[in-house]
């Protein structure tokens, strides 16, 4: 008898990748709207788990409204004779991969930025409770990782009793992360590969080395070498660091050999340290994106729960859609908020060096990592709310890249003399030039190698000015 006969809804990795767009939903649970939510996975001794138990805490999906939006906390706890703490991540972030086998069911995001939603569909078919998703989890719990051996699930959507659980789930994932702290990438052999997010981002592999958490902030490089060797099989996985090709980029033979396998030639070359020229990939549900601001040569961070638009007028949704889709987009990059803590956090690019705008909200949890000198340098939201009051700020407080404005003056002067001779000489610069440059149209991807597009003039206009005038 299939495992999943007293579903209501089909259950397969077909229903990976599935969205659920809001006027097709039931209800959502968590997402942007919602303040406090989580997801955390404990493991505790064997006495303490009452194998296959669902609890709800809360008003089940039945009782909700049609459309309404839920605070969610879903708590995993898991015991096995040979299951330590070292392995909570990895059990943790499988719950998304399992809750999106479920048909009309979709699950984004980790930690304490989940998103959810039942599709009105699934719901109309019987599924209107959290007993049997609850199901699922525990039966995939058990199938795909034996070293489990008896697992309870809760699902709190009580919001009193969420309230009392967020401040001990954030610092259990503060534990964890400081945990990982201290190991260099040059001091190990061998880097993680996570390929989970391929149903939404086919050409996307995260890259997760002692130095470079997740995108998604779910997986150390602990977790990785945890994930990789209870389930070899699964789609976390080790990666031969090869040969160091670049040091100061983070090029390694051995993660450009996988990336091109993983990704079928999409993606030849990686480098680990910088968001310029070969980025490591976006896929989608990365916790923050860094953006380039031209107009001062530095790199934005906004995270994904940060309301209104960022410094540069955009907001996360815009900026996260320039970079996802597992694309490498020169000055884009998905990342997880762990990596700001990290020696190697843009290394190539300057570092906290280059770093002009974030989040006041992102700021104070990363405030530690940031070299002292540059504290106060490092505008928020409070500070600048577009580029001119940025480029003021930075100019008062002397950040490092304004050194940088004036050192780019005088190449800047001779690449219009240039560009005015071979205008005169009847030839035109390159407006864009990419190795890859990915066009999306109509349903199709086109992918131009190796491009340059000549063009007379170029406008840019936001999406949403174009709505307008339309
Ligand atoms: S963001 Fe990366 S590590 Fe996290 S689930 Fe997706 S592929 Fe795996």
């Amino acid at each position: 008898m299939s495992m999943f006969k007293d579903i209501p809804v089909d259950v397969g990795v077909i229903y990976e990748g599935e969205r659920i767009r809001r006027n097709d939903m039931q209800v959502e649970l968590g997402g942007p709207t919602v303040k406090e939510k989580f997801e955390l996975a404990k493991v505790k001794p064997l006495d303490q788990i009452d194998d296959g138990k669902i609890t709800i805490i809360g008003p089940d999906i039945k009782d909700m409204k049609e459309g309404g939006v839920y605070p969610l906390g879903i708590l995993v706890e898991a015991a096995g004779a040979t299951l330590d703490q070292g392995l909570e991540g990895v059990i943790e972030r499988r719950i998304h991969g399992y809750l999106n086998y479920i048909e009309g069911f979709m699950h984004l995001n980790q930690r304490y930025d989940i998103w959810i939603r039942l599709g009105k569909k699934a719901f109309q078919k019987g599924l209107n409770s959290f007993e049997p998703i609850g199901k699922v989890l525990y039966r995939l719990f058990k199938s795909e990782l034996p070293i489990i051996e008896k697992v309870q699930i809760t699902f709190i959507t009580d919001p009193a009793k969420i309230r009392e659980m967020y401040s001990g789930a954030l610092a259990e994932y503060e534990a964890r992360d400081a945990k990982a702290r201290g190991l260099k990438d040059e001091e190990v052999d061998k880097f993680y590969g996570c390929a989970l997010c391929q149903s939404f981002a086919p050409s996307h592999v995260c890259v997760i080395t002692p130095q470079r958490y997740s995108n998604c902030g779910a997986i150390s490089w602990f977790d990785g070498k945890a994930s990789a060797s209870i389930d070899p099989k699964g789609p976390v996985f080790a990666i031969d660091r090869g040969e160091l090709l670049n040091a100061e980029k983070g090029e390694f033979s051995g993660v450009n050999e996988m990336a091109k396998k993983r990704t079928m030639g999409e993606v030849n070359q990686i480098w680990l340290y910088t968001a310029f020229d070969h980025p490591h990939t976006s896929c989608g549900c990365f916790e923050a994106v860094a953006f380039y601001i031209p107009e001062v040569d530095g790199l934005g961070v906004v995270q994904r729960s940060f309301k209104g638009a960022a410094v540069n007028g955009l907001p996360f949704s815009t900026l996260a859609d320039s970079a996802a889709g597992g694309r490498q987009i020169d000055g884009f990059h998905g990342m997880s908020i762990e990596y700001m803590r990290s020696k190697k956090f843009f290394a190539a690019d300057g570092g906290w060096n280059r770093i002009v705008w974030v989040p006041k909200e992102v700021k104070e949890k990363v405030k530690d990592f940031i070299p002292a000198e540059l504290v106060d340098k490092v505008a928020t939201e409070e500070d600048a709310k577009n580029i001119d009051e940025l480029k003021e700020f930075l100019k008062a407080k002397n950040h490092p890249v304004v050194a940088r404005w004036a050192a780019e003056e005088a190449p800047a002067a001779e690449a219009t003399a240039l560009q005015v001779t071979e205008e005169a000489a009847g030839t035109m610069m390159p407006v864009a030039t990419a190795g890859t440059l990915p066009i999306m149209a109509g349903g199709f991807k086109i992918i131009l190698k190796d491009a340059k597009i000549y063009a007379n003039k170029v406008i840019i206009t936001t999406v949403k000015d174009s709505k307008d005038k339309r």
